[in-house]
């Protein structure tokens, strides 16, 4: 595996060493820290968008639906479809053939499913070397979408800089919603099929719920759409511009992004950490030994790991 070869095609935006590179992060290929140098200097320039929602809700009709308004502006646009709960998907979902149909002759769109393999820490830290990725192939747009509403989907749309949480009348409601902590990541909330019954009752719902909160800086806008006639995605699309032009006024967008990074970093360290006690701990027989015939201690053993392992690496 020639991991400066691959860094070079992805910079020359070359499709299908960026599908490599993003399988590399899936993989938790031992590659990953040289990719991950090789093209960190030039990221920091794509926008992203979060999708979440229950299963059903529409996000794979409506990530279309940007897709189409990002390429009438001319931006290049890529949309990753994240999910946490399968370990494999060979990189197409249902929702990718559908939608590989409308744009799949265009070379400025990049669609790609992304499930979990060796990657230590799962999603939540693999989405975002894969968002690098994109970004430093040039892809101005990354849409993120999640698969349904778990604490990892949650967590990786709350990493993207407009997080859309999308509701649908019978799939989700704003209870259950909130319930599962996905109220406070949302920027903008979407109540897809409007074209059902329903569709206003949702919309009070969860305006109901919103007003219980403290106020807020961003109020986040609750926007009807019906995705699959382009119903209200003018609408949605604008009020995404306006969140954006809202984190560059106030500056929260480089807050917003540093914050992340130093989470990222943290998780990172404290992930390879783990596994090399894990390691470590396998390894001894002899702290094993020790503590079976109680001549060490839980905490001291611990202590003695941790110092083992530090010292190690
Ligand atoms: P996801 O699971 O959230 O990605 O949802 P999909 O985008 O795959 O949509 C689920 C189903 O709902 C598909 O059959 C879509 O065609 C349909 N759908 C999406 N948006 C709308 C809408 O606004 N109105 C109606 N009636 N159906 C929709």
């Amino acid at each position: 595996m020639n991991v400066s070869a691959l860094i070079a095609g992805v910079l020359a935006r070359e499709p299908r060493a960026v599908a490599r590179a993003i399988s590399l992060v899936e993989d938790g290929d031992e590659g990953l820290a040289a990719l991950s140098a090789g093209i960190y200097e030039r990221t920091g320039g794509a926008a992203t968008i979060g999708l979440t929602g229950a299963p059903g809700v529409g996000k794979s009709t409506l990530a279309t639906a940007l897709v189409r308004q990002a390429r009438r502006e001319g931006r290049r646009v890529a949309v990753l479809a994240v999910d946490p709960t399968s370990p494999y998907t060979g990189g197409a979902l249902l929702g990718d053939r559908v939608r590989m149909q409308e744009h799949a002759t265009d070379p400025d769109v990049f669609i790609r499913s992304m499930a979990t393999r060796g990657h230590l820490g799962g999603m939540a830290l693999a989405t975002p070397e894969a968002v690098r990725i994109l970004d430093a192939a040039g892809y101005d747009l990354v849409i993120v979408e999640t698969v349904g509403v778990g604490q990892a989907e949650i967590e990786v749309a709350a990493a993207t800089d407009t997080a859309l949480v999308v509701l649908a009348p019978g799939l989700g409601d704003a209870v259950q919603m909130a319930k599962a902590g996905i109220l406070e990541i949302a920027d903008v909330f979407v109540v897809n099929k409007g074209d059902r019954e329903g569709a206003a009752e949702v919309q009070r719902e969860l305006r109901q719920m919103l007003h219980l909160g403290a106020a807020l800086p961003w109020e986040p806008p609750v926007l009807e759409t019906t995705a699959t006639t382009d119903e209200g995605v003018d609408e949605l699309w604008l009020a995404i511009a306006r969140h954006r032009a809202h984190l560059d006024a106030t500056g929260s967008l480089r807050v917003r992004r540093h914050a992340r990074t130093l989470q990222e970093v943290e998780a990172l360290a404290a992930e390879r950490f783990r596994h090399a006690t894990v390691r470590a701990l396998a390894a001894d027989g002899d702290l094993a030994d020790r503590l079976r015939v109680r001549t060490i201690d839980p905490y001291a053993a611990a202590d003695e790991l941790l110092r083992r392992t530090a010292n190690d690496r």
